[in-house]
């Protein structure tokens, strides 16, 4: 089946000034032809976008399909496959947000991802870590100090591996478990974080070697490694031992942005994450361990002067949200926070889409809209480039198409 979609002010993706008049052919999934002086094919199906914004589905480099805001009480009377459906509504609470990809940094197990592959439910395209590996007592060891130990972000079984993992023996195992269960990306917490109950962000965790043991193992397998990276000395481990891309970044120094920047080293910076923690404790008081709103209150300002710098540098800042920290489906507020740290509208357009491409491996299918690449485009009734925060009202999504296929059509 072929559509034409016409009449479009394009923005590609690339970072080049918008196109007008443009048109985008479609043949089943994947786009034959586009720009401004394609002719619509006979027989082809036409969308008169009326002159309106047409650009690539957005893609988020860090979400958590899985999780979403609860209380410890609530988590634990959640079971998985309960869990499991809560997570369908997630994918298309994205999906609808016109993200038709995303990069899970944990807790989605290769069965969730095959379940959008084979239709079964609606959703974003999935690249998985399947779990994150973390030392003992790090960020991703979720025992409390009751010793109970609560599965935040992950069940246990054959679909997630033991993800609480020291020394390299047992690092390496868990690596080669993860790649065994489907992981498309190796995530790690190389410093503490501001959810989990017994560390602070600024804390090193995993050794310099551990950290290598994960990059090599993962290397073998042609895959990288993503990190949980928020203090100075963890950021640096992580990015020296080859880690590809740099989450959240609260406390980045000069000397790591320029081995980032000479490495290429992705940064995501989540900044609707604390935004979000707040947000959860103030609707449902009790719901966020004291602790966290706590260091979340600490670290907000020197996360958001972190990322300010790391644009000023030019370091490639792919889009992600955290989303699960906070609900699914409002990830478009994090370009508001780009531009607001430095970025023009069309950097955090393209953060959203080529370099997240980039970032999450998927630029040969995805992140421009370019002959040969999936369809995986909206149309927006309004210009993001005058008002990034367009891109946040779902009405004024008018048209979702991923992979060739209608999503949403409210022309
Ligand atoms: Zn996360």
């Amino acid at each position: 089946m072929t559509t034409a979609i016409t009449n479009a002010t394009l923005i590609d993706g690339s970072g080049a000034d918008p196109a007008h008049n443009a048109t985008i052919v479609i043949d089943d999934e994947r786009i034959t032809q586009v720009g401004a002086n394609v002719a619509v094919p006979t027989g082809a199906d036409v969308i008169d976008a009326g002159g309106r914004t047409v650009m690539p589905g957005m893609i988020d480099c860090h979400v958590h399909m899985l999780y979403h805001p609860a209380s410890l009480q609530e988590r634990l009377l959640t079971p998985p496959t309960l869990q499991t459906f809560y997570g369908a509504r997630n994918a298309k609470a994205t999906l609808d947000a016109g993200i038709t990809s995303v990069r899970d940094a944990g807790g989605t197990p290769q069965g969730f991802k095959m379940a959008i592959d084979r239709g079964l439910i609606p959703g974003p395209r999935m690249k998985i870590a399947v779990t994150a590996l973390s030392q003992t007592g790090g960020h991703g060891d979720s025992t409390m100090a009751s010793g109970v130990r609560v599965r935040a972000l992950s069940g246990l079984g054959p679909e997630w591996p033991e993800n609480v993992v020291d020394g390299p023996d047992e690092v390496r195992k868990a690596v080669r478990s993860i790649l065994r269960a489907g992981g498309d990306f190796i995530k790690l917490m190389s410093t503490g974080g501001v959810l989990s109950p017994s560390d602070e962000p600024g804390h090193t965790q995993f050794t310099p070697e551990e950290i290598a043991i994960m990059v090599a193992e993962a290397a073998a397998a042609g895959k990288t490694c993503m990190a949980h990276a928020q203090g100075t000395e963890g950021i640096k481990n992580a990015v020296n031992a080859g880690v590809e891309s740099i989450e959240h970044g609260i406390w980045l120094d000069d000397e790591v942005m320029a081995e980032m920047k000479r490495r290429g080293t992705f940064l995501v910076p989540t900044l609707v994450a604390p935004i979000w923690v707040l947000r959860n404790a103030e609707k449902a008081p009790g719901s966020v361990l004291p602790q966290s709103v706590r260091k979340t209150k600490e670290v907000m300002a020197d996360h958001t002067a972190s990322i300010t710098r790391a644009i000023a540098e030019g370091l490639r800042v792919a889009m992600g949200t955290d989303s699960g920290v906070g609900p699914h489906g409002y990830n478009a507020e994090e370009l508001e926070h780009y531009v607001a740290c430095g970025m023009t509208p069309m950097q955090a357009i393209v953060s959203a889409t080529k370099v997240a491409s980039e970032c999450v491996h998927i630029q040969k299918d995805a992140g421009t809209l370019e002959a040969g690449k999936y369809a995986d485009l909206l149309i927006i009734d309004g210009d993001p480039l005058a008002d990034i925060k367009v891109l946040q009202d779902k009405d004024r999504i008018a048209l979702i198409v991923q992979g060739g296929r209608v999503h949403k059509n409210a022309m």
